[in-house]
Protein backbone atom coordinates (compact mmCIF):
# COMPACT_ATOMS: atom_id res chain seq x y z
CA UNK A 1 0.00 0.00 0.00
CA UNK A 2 2.52 2.37 1.06
CA UNK A 3 5.48 2.62 -1.52
CA UNK A 4 7.82 3.99 0.68
CA UNK A 5 8.01 0.58 2.51
CA UNK A 6 8.29 -1.85 -0.67
CA UNK A 7 11.19 0.40 -2.45
CA UNK A 8 13.93 -2.44 -2.22
CA UNK A 9 11.72 -5.87 -2.32
CA UNK A 10 10.04 -5.44 -5.71
CA UNK A 11 13.46 -5.44 -6.99
CA UNK A 12 14.47 -8.48 -4.77
CA UNK A 13 10.87 -10.22 -5.90
CA UNK A 14 12.31 -9.68 -9.69
CA UNK A 15 15.86 -11.11 -8.83
CA UNK A 16 14.62 -13.90 -6.46
CA UNK A 17 11.54 -15.13 -8.89
CA UNK A 18 14.23 -15.71 -11.20
CA UNK A 19 15.67 -18.05 -9.01
CA UNK A 20 13.12 -19.73 -8.04
CA UNK A 21 11.75 -20.71 -11.56
CA UNK A 22 14.73 -22.31 -12.26
CA UNK A 23 15.20 -24.81 -8.73
CA UNK A 24 10.78 -25.02 -7.77
CA UNK A 25 8.50 -25.97 -10.87
CA UNK A 26 5.62 -25.84 -8.07
CA UNK A 27 5.66 -21.76 -9.34
CA UNK A 28 5.21 -22.50 -13.30
CA UNK A 29 2.68 -25.42 -12.24
CA UNK A 30 0.83 -22.99 -9.92
CA UNK A 31 0.87 -20.36 -12.81
CA UNK A 32 0.02 -22.92 -15.49
CA UNK A 33 -3.14 -24.46 -13.13
CA UNK A 34 -4.16 -20.84 -12.26
CA UNK A 35 -4.44 -20.15 -16.34
CA UNK A 36 -6.63 -22.89 -16.89
CA UNK A 37 -9.40 -22.10 -15.09
CA UNK A 38 -9.07 -18.33 -15.02
CA UNK A 39 -12.63 -17.17 -16.87
CA UNK A 40 -15.50 -16.92 -14.80
CA UNK A 41 -18.11 -13.74 -14.75
CA UNK A 42 -16.88 -10.78 -14.14
CA UNK A 43 -17.93 -9.46 -10.83
CA UNK A 44 -15.63 -6.40 -10.79
CA UNK A 45 -14.99 -4.26 -14.47
CA UNK A 46 -12.83 -1.01 -14.80
CA UNK A 47 -13.22 1.06 -18.09
CA UNK A 48 -11.02 3.75 -18.57
CA UNK A 49 -10.52 4.56 -14.91
CA UNK A 50 -7.96 7.20 -13.92
CA UNK A 51 -6.78 8.91 -10.68
CA UNK A 52 -5.22 11.94 -9.80
CA UNK A 53 -3.46 13.24 -6.47
CA UNK A 54 -3.75 16.76 -6.49
CA UNK A 55 -2.19 17.03 -10.23
CA UNK A 56 -0.30 13.88 -9.97
CA UNK A 57 -1.77 11.23 -12.73
CA UNK A 58 -1.21 7.92 -10.26
CA UNK A 59 -3.74 5.66 -12.60
CA UNK A 60 -4.21 6.32 -16.75
CA UNK A 61 -7.27 4.26 -18.61
CA UNK A 62 -6.79 1.34 -16.78
CA UNK A 63 -9.79 -1.25 -17.65
CA UNK A 64 -9.53 -4.93 -16.53
CA UNK A 65 -12.03 -7.32 -15.45
CA UNK A 66 -11.94 -9.48 -12.22
CA UNK A 67 -13.65 -12.82 -12.38
CA UNK A 68 -15.71 -13.70 -9.37
CA UNK A 69 -14.73 -16.59 -7.05
CA UNK A 70 -11.24 -15.94 -8.64
CA UNK A 71 -8.07 -14.53 -7.16
CA UNK A 72 -6.60 -11.75 -8.90
CA UNK A 73 -3.26 -10.74 -8.39
CA UNK A 74 -1.56 -6.66 -9.24
CA UNK A 75 2.00 -6.84 -9.45
CA UNK A 76 4.21 -4.15 -10.34
CA UNK A 77 7.11 -1.76 -9.06
CA UNK A 78 6.42 0.69 -6.15
CA UNK A 79 4.53 3.70 -6.88
CA UNK A 80 2.81 2.31 -10.42
CA UNK A 81 -0.85 2.27 -8.83
CA UNK A 82 -1.70 -1.06 -7.92
CA UNK A 83 -2.86 0.25 -3.96
CA UNK A 84 -4.56 3.41 -6.01
CA UNK A 85 -6.22 0.56 -8.20
CA UNK A 86 -7.52 -1.43 -5.36
CA UNK A 87 -8.87 1.54 -3.12
CA UNK A 88 -10.66 2.29 -6.16
CA UNK A 89 -13.22 -0.45 -6.10
CA UNK A 90 -14.45 -0.22 -2.74
CA UNK A 91 -14.01 3.48 -2.87
CA UNK A 92 -11.33 3.82 -0.07
CA UNK A 93 -9.63 6.65 -2.20
CA UNK A 94 -12.78 9.22 -1.02
CA UNK A 95 -10.87 9.13 2.49
CA UNK A 96 -7.75 10.76 0.75
CA UNK A 97 -8.84 14.61 0.28
CA UNK A 98 -6.38 15.21 -2.88
CA UNK A 99 -7.49 11.99 -4.96
CA UNK A 100 -10.04 12.35 -8.30
CA UNK A 101 -11.51 9.36 -10.01
CA UNK A 102 -12.40 9.35 -13.53
CA UNK A 103 -14.12 6.58 -15.65
CA UNK A 104 -16.11 3.39 -14.66
CA UNK A 105 -15.70 1.33 -11.79
CA UNK A 106 -18.50 -1.39 -11.86
CA UNK A 107 -19.15 -3.90 -9.16
CA UNK A 108 -21.81 -6.42 -10.31
CA UNK A 109 -22.86 -4.25 -13.19
CA UNK A 110 -22.67 -1.12 -11.45
CA UNK A 111 -21.17 1.98 -11.19
CA UNK A 112 -19.67 2.38 -7.96
CA UNK A 113 -18.56 6.33 -8.55
CA UNK A 114 -22.49 7.26 -8.79
CA UNK A 115 -23.86 9.48 -6.23
CA UNK A 116 -26.68 7.21 -5.21
CA UNK A 117 -24.25 4.75 -4.11
CA UNK A 118 -23.14 4.48 -0.20
CA UNK A 119 -19.61 4.03 0.28
CA UNK A 120 -20.16 2.45 3.41
CA UNK A 121 -22.92 -0.64 2.00
CA UNK A 122 -20.49 -0.92 -0.40
CA UNK A 123 -17.38 -2.05 2.15
CA UNK A 124 -19.92 -4.34 3.38
CA UNK A 125 -19.64 -6.07 0.47
CA UNK A 126 -15.89 -5.33 -0.53
CA UNK A 127 -13.98 -6.20 2.39
CA UNK A 128 -9.99 -5.58 2.55
CA UNK A 129 -6.67 -6.63 4.61
CA UNK A 130 -4.01 -4.37 4.81
CA UNK A 131 -0.49 -4.89 4.74
CA UNK A 132 0.30 -4.31 8.67
CA UNK A 133 -1.88 -6.79 10.60
CA UNK A 134 -4.51 -4.18 12.58
CA UNK A 135 -6.25 -6.51 15.09
CA UNK A 136 -8.47 -4.05 17.25
CA UNK A 137 -6.97 -3.89 21.16
CA UNK A 138 -10.09 -5.84 21.86
CA UNK A 139 -10.32 -9.87 22.70
CA UNK A 140 -10.27 -12.51 19.40
CA UNK A 141 -13.91 -12.96 19.92
CA UNK A 142 -14.88 -9.15 19.65
CA UNK A 143 -12.20 -8.45 16.70
CA UNK A 144 -14.43 -10.85 14.92
CA UNK A 145 -17.98 -10.25 16.15
CA UNK A 146 -17.46 -6.45 15.64
CA UNK A 147 -18.10 -5.63 11.82
CA UNK A 148 -21.53 -8.61 12.82
CA UNK A 149 -22.45 -6.24 15.95
CA UNK A 150 -22.30 -3.16 13.83
CA UNK A 151 -24.63 -4.20 10.96
CA UNK A 152 -26.92 -5.49 13.97
CA UNK A 153 -26.24 -9.24 12.12
CA UNK A 154 -25.44 -10.31 15.53
CA UNK A 155 -27.89 -13.83 15.70
CA UNK A 156 -25.88 -16.73 17.00
CA UNK A 157 -23.10 -14.65 17.25
CA UNK A 158 -20.86 -17.54 18.52
CA UNK A 159 -21.56 -19.79 15.65
CA UNK A 160 -20.73 -17.06 13.23
CA UNK A 161 -17.48 -16.22 14.68
CA UNK A 162 -16.50 -19.94 14.95
CA UNK A 163 -17.18 -20.35 11.19
CA UNK A 164 -15.27 -17.01 10.29
CA UNK A 165 -12.15 -18.05 12.66
CA UNK A 166 -12.84 -21.70 10.86
CA UNK A 167 -13.04 -19.62 7.15
CA UNK A 168 -9.40 -18.05 8.35
CA UNK A 169 -7.68 -21.50 9.28
CA UNK A 170 -7.35 -20.13 12.52
CA UNK A 171 -9.96 -21.48 14.92
CA UNK A 172 -7.95 -24.75 16.27
CA UNK A 173 -5.35 -22.50 17.22
CA UNK A 174 -7.78 -19.67 19.16
CA UNK A 175 -10.75 -21.72 20.24
CA UNK A 176 -9.24 -21.89 23.85
CA UNK A 177 -8.27 -18.67 24.28
CA UNK A 178 -11.26 -16.47 21.92
CA UNK A 179 -11.62 -13.96 25.12
CA UNK A 180 -7.03 -12.77 25.33
CA UNK A 181 -6.13 -9.97 23.34
CA UNK A 182 -5.97 -9.90 19.84
CA UNK A 183 -2.57 -8.50 20.11
CA UNK A 184 -1.20 -11.49 22.30
CA UNK A 185 -1.15 -13.64 18.40
CA UNK A 186 1.57 -13.63 16.13
CA UNK A 187 1.73 -11.67 13.46
CA UNK A 188 0.54 -14.49 11.18
CA UNK A 189 -2.48 -14.86 13.41
CA UNK A 190 -3.36 -11.68 14.04
CA UNK A 191 -3.49 -11.52 9.53
CA UNK A 192 -5.63 -14.42 9.75
CA UNK A 193 -7.65 -12.73 12.55
CA UNK A 194 -7.93 -9.57 10.02
CA UNK A 195 -8.89 -12.19 7.41
CA UNK A 196 -11.58 -13.53 9.63
CA UNK A 197 -13.16 -10.00 10.35
CA UNK A 198 -13.12 -9.12 6.71
CA UNK A 199 -15.07 -12.63 6.06
CA UNK A 200 -17.34 -12.52 9.19
CA UNK A 201 -19.70 -10.11 7.67
CA UNK A 202 -19.76 -12.51 4.14
CA UNK A 203 -18.53 -9.76 1.55
CA UNK A 204 -18.08 -10.89 -2.12
CA UNK A 205 -14.87 -10.07 -2.13
CA UNK A 206 -11.78 -9.42 -0.51
CA UNK A 207 -9.39 -6.51 -1.03
CA UNK A 208 -5.91 -7.78 0.07
CA UNK A 209 -3.21 -5.02 -0.30
CA UNK A 210 0.19 -7.25 0.40
CA UNK A 211 -1.17 -9.17 2.97
CA UNK A 212 1.58 -11.32 3.85
CA UNK A 213 4.47 -8.91 3.41
CA UNK A 214 4.81 -8.07 7.15
CA UNK A 215 5.04 -11.81 8.05
CA UNK A 216 7.72 -14.58 8.39
CA UNK A 217 7.57 -17.19 5.55
CA UNK A 218 6.02 -20.11 7.38
CA UNK A 219 3.19 -17.36 8.35
CA UNK A 220 3.63 -16.29 4.28
CA UNK A 221 2.80 -19.91 3.51
CA UNK A 222 -0.41 -20.07 5.42
CA UNK A 223 -2.03 -16.77 4.30
CA UNK A 224 -1.22 -18.07 1.08
CA UNK A 225 -2.53 -21.52 1.62
CA UNK A 226 -5.91 -19.72 2.85
CA UNK A 227 -5.87 -17.20 -0.04
CA UNK A 228 -6.43 -20.21 -2.03
CA UNK A 229 -9.47 -22.04 -0.08
CA UNK A 230 -10.97 -18.07 -0.02
CA UNK A 231 -11.91 -18.06 -3.39
CA UNK A 232 -14.59 -20.56 -3.72
CA UNK A 233 -16.62 -18.40 -1.18
CA UNK A 234 -15.17 -15.32 -2.28
CA UNK A 235 -13.45 -12.68 -4.71
CA UNK A 236 -10.22 -12.09 -3.97
CA UNK A 237 -8.23 -9.47 -5.10
CA UNK A 238 -4.26 -9.17 -3.90
CA UNK A 239 -1.68 -6.66 -4.67
CA UNK A 240 1.53 -7.99 -4.19
CA UNK A 241 5.43 -7.19 -4.79
CA UNK A 242 5.75 -11.09 -4.70
CA UNK A 243 6.09 -12.29 -8.25
CA UNK A 244 6.58 -16.19 -6.57
CA UNK A 245 3.12 -15.05 -4.55
CA UNK A 246 1.49 -14.16 -7.61
CA UNK A 247 2.19 -16.88 -9.82
CA UNK A 248 1.60 -19.83 -6.67
CA UNK A 249 -2.05 -18.20 -5.65
CA UNK A 250 -3.96 -16.24 -8.49
CA UNK A 251 -5.96 -17.23 -11.79
CA UNK A 252 -5.11 -13.62 -13.25
CA UNK A 253 -2.34 -11.39 -12.54
CA UNK A 254 -2.41 -7.63 -13.72
CA UNK A 255 0.84 -6.21 -14.61
CA UNK A 256 1.46 -2.20 -13.33
CA UNK A 257 4.25 -0.17 -14.66
CA UNK A 258 5.65 3.51 -14.67
CA UNK A 259 2.81 6.24 -15.08
CA UNK A 260 -0.33 3.70 -13.75
CA UNK A 261 -0.84 1.95 -16.56
CA UNK A 262 -1.93 -1.39 -16.80
CA UNK A 263 0.18 -2.77 -19.60
CA UNK A 264 -1.22 -6.31 -19.35
CA UNK A 265 -3.83 -8.15 -18.11
CA UNK A 266 -4.58 -11.79 -18.41
CA UNK A 267 -4.41 -15.71 -16.58
CA UNK A 268 -1.51 -15.83 -14.64
CA UNK A 269 -0.46 -18.73 -16.81
CA UNK A 270 0.32 -16.29 -19.76
CA UNK A 271 1.53 -13.09 -18.09
CA UNK A 272 4.56 -15.61 -16.51
CA UNK A 273 4.84 -17.84 -19.61
CA UNK A 274 3.96 -15.62 -22.23
CA UNK A 275 3.42 -12.14 -22.36
CA UNK A 276 2.79 -10.41 -24.64
CA UNK A 277 4.14 -7.12 -23.90
CA UNK A 278 8.02 -7.23 -23.64
CA UNK A 279 8.15 -4.81 -20.73
CA UNK A 280 6.17 -7.70 -18.72
CA UNK A 281 8.78 -10.02 -19.63
CA UNK A 282 11.56 -7.58 -18.62
CA UNK A 283 9.96 -6.74 -15.39
CA UNK A 284 9.24 -10.34 -14.30
CA UNK A 285 12.85 -11.48 -15.25
CA UNK A 286 14.25 -8.74 -13.01
CA UNK A 287 15.65 -6.75 -15.59
CA UNK A 288 13.86 -3.57 -13.88
CA UNK A 289 12.27 -3.36 -10.64
P1 LIG B 1 1.74 1.04 -5.62
O1 LIG B 1 0.64 0.42 -4.83
O2 LIG B 1 1.93 0.41 -6.97
O3 LIG B 1 3.04 1.10 -4.86
P2 LIG B 1 0.34 3.53 -5.19
O4 LIG B 1 -1.02 3.33 -5.71
O5 LIG B 1 0.57 3.44 -3.71
O6 LIG B 1 1.34 2.54 -5.96
O7 LIG B 1 0.90 4.95 -5.65
C1 LIG B 1 0.76 5.41 -7.00
C2 LIG B 1 1.22 6.87 -7.04
O8 LIG B 1 0.30 7.66 -6.30
C3 LIG B 1 2.58 7.11 -6.43
O9 LIG B 1 3.23 8.12 -7.18
C4 LIG B 1 2.26 7.60 -5.03
O10 LIG B 1 3.26 8.46 -4.55
C5 LIG B 1 0.96 8.35 -5.26
N1 LIG B 1 0.10 8.29 -4.06
C6 LIG B 1 -0.37 7.18 -3.47
N2 LIG B 1 -1.11 7.49 -2.39
C7 LIG B 1 -1.11 8.85 -2.32
C8 LIG B 1 -1.70 9.80 -1.42
N3 LIG B 1 -2.45 9.40 -0.37
N4 LIG B 1 -1.49 11.10 -1.66
C9 LIG B 1 -0.74 11.52 -2.70
N5 LIG B 1 -0.15 10.67 -3.57
C10 LIG B 1 -0.33 9.36 -3.40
Amino acid sequence: MNERNTTDTDTNGGSDFLVDMEVDPEVTEAAAEGGQEAETKPIIEARDLSVWYNDEQALENVSMEVRRNKVTALIGPSGCGKSTFMRCINRMNDLIEAARVEGELLFDGRNVYTSDVDPVVLRRRIGMVFQTPNPFPKSIYDNVAYGLRIQNKDDNLDKKVETALKRAALWDEVKDRLDESALDLSGGQQQRLCIARAISVDPEVVLMDEPASALDPIATAEIEDLIAELCTDYTVVIVTHNMQQAARISHNTGVFLTGGKLVEFGPTKKIFQDPDDSRVNDYITGKFG
